[in-house]
């Protein structure tokens, strides 16, 4: 064993995360067992909690049918409301202004509704050139449906020439007195760069501008304080670093000083108040938080994996997760030293993530699956991604993920 393997498995002795209570897929390739996972960004890991916890769910419809509403031990009518804390404390949000429901995109079109209310003279939204592709084609659509021309509503920021990602004050100059909505991602997908959001979102307001955050990236990656950030709204995914899986119900934010507010939002039974909703009545009386933009009746199959996840980072604290992340982010890239790194290098510009920019992107990464048992991900045409995930990851991992790119590099 090399004296950097051995240095790795020290670290990982004295500062080790929460691998156990995670399923790690087995390697198809390499010399260890398990894989060294670092698409948490994309799709994080199964918790071993979340299996069983499905089943007595799934268990009480087979055991009282609909009588579950009510009776299961976890009953389904106010199920979404389990969450609704757990996931508040996550986003640093108010219970009221937080809400488990559908999935990313579609509450970005539902907060929109509400929150992109464009005039003539004041209809562009504003999100970054490297935005991930269903916000960009959201907006688009969003301007179209206001019957605006989406060429021209949508301003696209791009980094200074030779630059890889956005620096505040450019992103600040922006925002004119013809900006509607400032819809940016709080850490870009691409990137990693984790944006200043209190200071954008003070500049939007300061500039007339409602701001609204894609936070797919940043929801259990980084600690968050929408509220005390006066953020107007924003929305979230669970199956990145929030272990929820596939397609999980995503989060909403909407800030205290709209609730109740006389907003447009389109309506189903969810959207009124629970204790008179059965009284089937022809209006809505929407409640004064967050859950007036729930539509729908919620898929409880689907809330129970992210209830089991938001119990995992209120248990460990996202605020220790981000110390163990900025410590296990230095390392990895301390051994990618050399590479071309388009990640920000101050810690506190990004999250747990890494990208860099690397020829054939797609090729390496299926070598370095199937030779080293690596799990990166690729977006063509040059970059790979690695997200060393503070909950599961190792500095095993990322000493294992360096010295396979470094020999398939070679
Ligand atoms: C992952 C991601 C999405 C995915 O959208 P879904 O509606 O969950 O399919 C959207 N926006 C951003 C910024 C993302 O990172």
């Amino acid at each position: 064993m090399s004296t950097s393997e051995r240095e790795a498995l020290d670290l990982d002795a004295t500062d080790p995360g929460h691998r156990e209570l995670f399923d790690v897929p087995p390697a198809q390739g390499g010399d260890y067992p398990e894989v060294a996972y670092f698409a948490g960004n994309s799709l994080g890991l199964r918790p071993k909690a979340t299996r069983d916890e499905l089943l007595e769910d799934l268990d009480a419809w087979a055991a009282l049918g609909v009588e579950g509403h009510l009776d299961a031990a976890r009953p389904w009518l106010p199920y979404h409301e389990l969450l609704t804390a757990p996931a508040a404390r996550l986003v640093g949000a108010l219970p009221s202004e937080t809400v488990v429901m559908n999935s990313l995109t579609v509450n970005l079109h539902l907060l929109m509704v509400s929150f992109y209310r464009p005039t003539r003279s004041r209809h562009r939204i504003v999100i970054e050139d490297s935005a991930f592709p269903s916000d960009s084609y959201a907006v688009r659509s969003q301007a179209r449906f206001h019957g605006y021309d989406a060429e021209d509503a949508v301003i696209r920021l791009r980094p200074r020439p030779g630059e890889d990602s956005l620096r505040t004050s450019d992103v600040v100059e922006q925002l004119g007195g013809d900006v509607a909505l400032v819809l940016l991602g709080g850490v870009n997908y691409l990137t990693g760069e984790l944006m200043d959001i209190p200071t954008i979102t003070k500049a939007g307001h300061l500039a007339g501008a409602v701001v609204g955050w894609d936070l797919a990236h940043a929801a259990g990656n980084v600690p968050l304080a929408l509220h005390d950030w006066n953020v107007d709204f924003a929305a979230w995914c669970s199956y990145k670093y929030l272990n929820a899986g596939p397609g999980a119900l995503a989060g909403a934010f909407v800030h205290e000083r709209h609730l109740g507010a006389d907003l447009p939002r389109f309506e189903g039974w969810w959207s009124t108040e629970a204790a008179t909703r059965f009284e089937m009545k022809p209006e809505a009386r929407p409640p004064a938080t967050a859950d007036a933009w729930q539509v729908s009746n919620p898929p409880i199959f689907s809330m129970s994996p992210v209830r089991t996840s938001l119990e995992i980072f209120d248990k460990i604290g996202i605020d220790v997760l981000r110390e163990r992340s900025m410590r296990l982010t230095a390392y990895l890239e301390k051994q990618l030293a050399g590479m071309d790194v388009i990640t920000p290098t101050d810690p506190a510009r990004r999250g747990a993530q890494l990208s860099l920019r690397v020829q054939g992107a797609g090729e390496v990464s299926r070598r370095l699956r199937f030779e080293y048992g690596v799990i990166a991900d690729a977006r063509e045409p040059d970059v790979l991604r690695f997200a060393p995930v503070p909950l599961y990851s190792t500095y095993h991992d990322c000493w294992r993920a360096a010295t396979a790119l470094a020999e398939v590099m070679a």
